[in-house]
């Protein structure tokens, strides 16, 4: 590990000799970034893993100690968390679950194992401390607001808990030190399936026991023995378990703001409910996977051919993003999100017209950065991959 190694002065002469040898043979990024960082080059983003907690069977939770560049994070957003797989640096988003207070500057991810994963199962089966990754800094429009609202009620399903347990942990660390922080009532709402797959149990009991926060797990199909707050709910998200749990959230004068993540059908659901209220402003969401695509307009099949100008590889157009068209035809460009919010994918179209698929809105201006996970050609394209 020498990623956090004070360096010695070294002669340049003695530290470019180093570095040839350096970069002629695979070594962690952090013996990289280290030669790097010595030559005055800035190499952002290292990082080491200083603590692995296999929570559940499917579960891993990394506790990672960022490079000196790291500026904090707001409760609720993401990092790309870059990981040598087989030899090839890959990044996924993760949300830090840890309050944005924590004191040692630490972060926490929490990362599902999905069992044809990539990044995930990697991290799960080879994490281990001392482990060297990269993390970008902390982005994402889904956080807690500012001011702090009085009222706040967090959903989660699955591993959508992360960015709300993050919540949770800040506003319980604020209560009483932050003068806009008058919370009144807190309730974090979290659905599982099965008893087994409850990630910071001890966590969620330590908040359930503070003053003004309340914690409900739910299981979809079997009451929760010694989970903070089920008393006996099961099943799905439906209203009568919001309106039970925090009846205060719409009464006629709440301020709460909902904070939701979680699996696509459950989002819906709590969407539904909001939209029913007339509180859909009063809803904040994330998600950690693509929703469906906007349709194309009907004019026809994809006609044209790609172009993937950097590999000199052209392939029929099938319509489908650019990402999945450039795997397609046998490229493995990064990427980290596959929903166009982390930019790991961006590259430069050249010439051409592509459709932006979460909102059907078409461009055609050249030599324009744009994220090949969410943009589909019209027509011919050429793209610097
Ligand atoms: C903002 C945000 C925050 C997130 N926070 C967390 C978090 O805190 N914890 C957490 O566990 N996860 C989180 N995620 C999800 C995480 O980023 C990864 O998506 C997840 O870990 C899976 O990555 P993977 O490499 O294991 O899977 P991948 O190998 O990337 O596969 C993921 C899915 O994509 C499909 N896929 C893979 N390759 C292709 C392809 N070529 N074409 C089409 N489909 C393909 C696979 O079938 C699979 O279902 C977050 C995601 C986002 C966007």
């Amino acid at each position: 590990m020498v990623a956090y190694a004070p360096f010695k002065k070294v002669s340049t002469g003695s530290l470019w000799g180093s570095l040839a040898r350096a970069l002629s043979a695979p070594h962690p990024v952090g013996r990289y970034s280290g030669y790097l960082r010595a030559l005055g080059v800035n190499v952002d983003g290292a990082a080491t893993v200083t603590d692995v907690h296999r929570d559940t069977a499917d579960s891993v939770t990394l506790t990672i100690r960022p490079g000196r560049d790291w500026r904090g994070f707001a409760a609720g957003q993401f990092v790309n968390l870059g990981v040598v797989v087989d030899g090839v640096r890959h990044t996924r988003c993760f949300s830090p679950c840890d309050s944005e207070h924590r004191a040692d500057g630490q972060i926490q991810l929490t990362v599902k194992a999905h069992p044809d994963g990539l990044v995930s199962r990697a991290l799960y089966d080879r994490a281990r401390p001392g482990m060297d990754v990269t993390l970008t800094p902390a982005a994402g429009e889904f956080r807690l607001h500012e001011p702090r609202p009085r009222d706040v009620v967090l959903i989660s399903g699955g591993s959508g808990i992360t960015p709300v347990l993050a919540m949770a942990r800040t506003l319980a660390d604020e209560q009483g030190w932050r003068t806009e922080s008058a919370i009144r009532r807190v309730h974090l709402l979290h659905y599982i399936d099965r008893v087994e797959d409850l990630v910071h149990a001890a966590e969620l009991r330590r908040l359930a026991a503070l003053p003004g926060i309340g914690v409900t797990v739910v299981t979809a199909d079997e009451a929760v023995g010694g989970v903070p707050g089920a008393h006996g709910l099961t099943g799905r998200f439906t209203a009568e378990h919001l309106d039970l749990r925090a009846p205060w959230a719409f009464g006629p004068d709440s301020v709460a703001e909902t904070y939701l993540c979680g699996p696509a059908p459950m989002m819906d659901a709590v969407r539904a409910v909001y939209a029913e209220r007339g509180r859909e402003d009063r809803l904040h969401t994330e998600a950690f996977t693509a929703p469906a695509p906007v349709a194309p307009p009907q004019d026809g099949p994809p006609t044209g051919t790609v172009t993937f100008s950097a590999s000199d590889v052209t392939a029929e157009n099938t319509g489908d993003s650019l990402l999945e068209q450039a795997e397609g035809a046998g490229l493995t460009p990064a990427y980290g999100c596959r929903m166009g919010i982390c930019f790991t994918c961006t590259a430069v179209r050249r010439s051409g017209c592509t459709r932006d698929t979460t909102t059907g809105a078409v461009d055609a201006e050249p030599d324009q950065p744009i994220q090949l996970c969410v943009s589909a050609p019209v027509g011919d394209v050429d793209v610097e991959i």
